[in-house]
């Protein structure tokens, strides 16, 4: 007999059919006549009520269907007697796929806290709460997909070994086959890389854009979708050291086209979480954010602000006027700390806000540099509860601007000649940026620490499973 998945079974109203489900029990209770196991197999967050008849299968076949516990079975779908689903199967046959020893099965009762699911993240995919977060994830990655498909650009992929350390964007994880153990030196005592794998030092990426910009320097639009490492020491609920990032860069476009994209994506992937994955949204917002929902609906109906970075230190400098307390001091040409964000986000604005024209010391060395001399191009998408979610900038597409910047930023040309080539070669304004593919699952989760929206989360000291 096929199988029915539970999301399937649920929207019948064939009663009286056979059908077979497959799944893990979640609770089984009952009398001494009748037992109800609630069933699920991940396909909805909801489960299948099945109705057992104890004398038909007798309580030591049925006693090993406990929590956790994996079956198989075979019945007629009913409508519900009871409260809380229109449908039910009263089971006529049952095959135990694997037990779970109450004893030692640890999801034994509802209400664990994240931090202890955080240590048995190998089952936590069997809770509610996980189940919907990593069906959410699915959902927001075909949402950016077919946002980017559906415009024409092209999904590109970059190396994720690399061998330049350029990008600025953090300290990277080295990547080598040499013994570690017995490290061959030169005479200054550098180590000597010549008979490493790729014969120079390599690492894995933290970030795919240089690569994007020479795809978007043919292709015209590309964007890119995959996994990205920084060794940042930083352990904050907003950071992991992999991660995934969505990096889309565009030839011809300027910064505001590129300020227009971002919000337009962000959007596209809220409001393609409010309209399918309903349910577990429902669920999240009762469990843990009563105003998440509200919180995805506002964003989808407005306008980001967008305020440049010397506009945002000024109102920061007159909330301290005011009387608002910060940690960390605000003066212009200093990077804004996520407490400085957040305060314009949620506090001054209330809405997200895209911040531009940055000072170019604390900006990369691409970025387009302004008129001014003094900022550059960059626009950072900062959003409530999350801070920046969204970084980018129109880049330098002037080969000796670009060329004297990287220099003053000790960015060895070596390194970036394949780089430079695009602005020798038919060069062209361009934009693009990078979006951190689990601060946004933070944002349309509502959850607050990022650990808990990538399966297997990376951080420093933490490399189980
Ligand atoms: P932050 O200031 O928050 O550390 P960043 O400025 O170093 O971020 P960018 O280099 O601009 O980040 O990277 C682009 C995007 O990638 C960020 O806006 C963010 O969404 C995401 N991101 C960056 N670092 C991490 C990380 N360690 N874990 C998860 N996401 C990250
Ligand atoms: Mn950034």
């Amino acid at each position: 007999m096929i199988r029915t998945l539970i999301s399937d079974a649920l929207k019948r109203s064939d009663f009286g059919a056979d059908v077979n489900i497959k799944g893990w029990v979640r609770t089984r209770r009952g009398n001494k006549n009748v037992s109800f196991i609630a069933l699920n197999d991940g396909s909805i967050i909801h489960n299948i009520q099945v109705v057992v008849d104890n004398e038909k299968f007798g309580d030591e076949f049925l006693k090993p269907i406990t929590t956790g516990a994996c079956i198989s079975v075979i019945g007629k779908l009913v409508e519900s007697q009871g409260k809380g689903q229109n449908v039910e199967i009263q089971a006529d046959k049952i095959e135990i796929y694997g037990t779970a020893d109450p004893e030692t099965y640890p999801l034994q009762k509802k209400g664990h806290t994240l931090e202890f699911l955080r240590d048995i993240a190998h089952l936590r995919p069997r809770t509610n709460t996980f189940g919907a977060i990593f069906r959410m994830r699915h959902h927001m990655s075909m949402a950016i997909h077919n946002f980017f498909h559906e415009r024409g650009f092209f999904y590109f992929h970059t190396p994720i070994i690399t061998g330049s350390d350029c990008e600025g964007a953090g300290n990277m994880f080295q990547v080598t086959t040499m013994n570690l153990y017995d490290l061959k030196k030169d005479e200054n005592g550098s180590i000597k890389y010549d008979n490493d794998f790729f014969g120079k030092q390599t690492s894995l990426t933290v970030s795919g854009q240089l690569e994007g910009e020479l795809a978007a320097m043919a292709l015209g639009a590309i964007y890119t979708f995959g996994p990205t490492f920084r060794a940042e020491n930083s352990n904050t609920p907003r950071h992991l050291a992999e991660f995934w990032m969505i990096e889309p860069e565009v030839a011809f476009y300027e910064i505001a086209e590129n300020m227009q994209l971002a919000q337009d994506f962000i959007q596209h992937c809220v409001r393609w979480a409010l309209n399918n994955c309903q349910d577990d949204l429902k669920f999240l917002n009762e469990m843990y954010d009563k105003e998440l929902i509200d919180r995805l609906n506002f964003v989808v109906d407005n306008d980001f602000v967008r305020l440049t970075y010397t506009e945002g230190v000024k109102i920061l400098t007159e909330a301290v006027a005011n009387g608002v307390k910060f940690e960390f001091p605000i003066d212009w040409g200093t990077d804004l700390q996520s407490e400085h964000e957040r305060y314009l986000v949620e506090k001054h604005f209330k809405k997200p806000v895209i911040l531009t024209d940055y000072p170019k010391e604390i900006k990369s060395f691409y970025m387009k540099q302004n008129d001014d001399g003094k900022t550059v191009r960059a626009m950072d998408v900062l959003f409530p509860k999350i801070g920046e979610i969204i970084g980018g900038s129109q880049r330098e597409e002037d080969y000796d601007k670009l060329k004297q910047r990287a220099k003053e930023m000790n960015v060895p040309e070596k390194d970036i000649w394949w780089y430079l080539d695009t602005r020798r070669f038919g060069t062209a304004p361009h934009s693009g940026f990078g979006l951190g593919f689990e601060r946004l699952m933070l944002f349309v989760t509502g959850m607050s620490n990022i650990r808990d929206v990538i399966p297997f989360p990376r951080t420093p000291h933490n490399a189980e499973f």
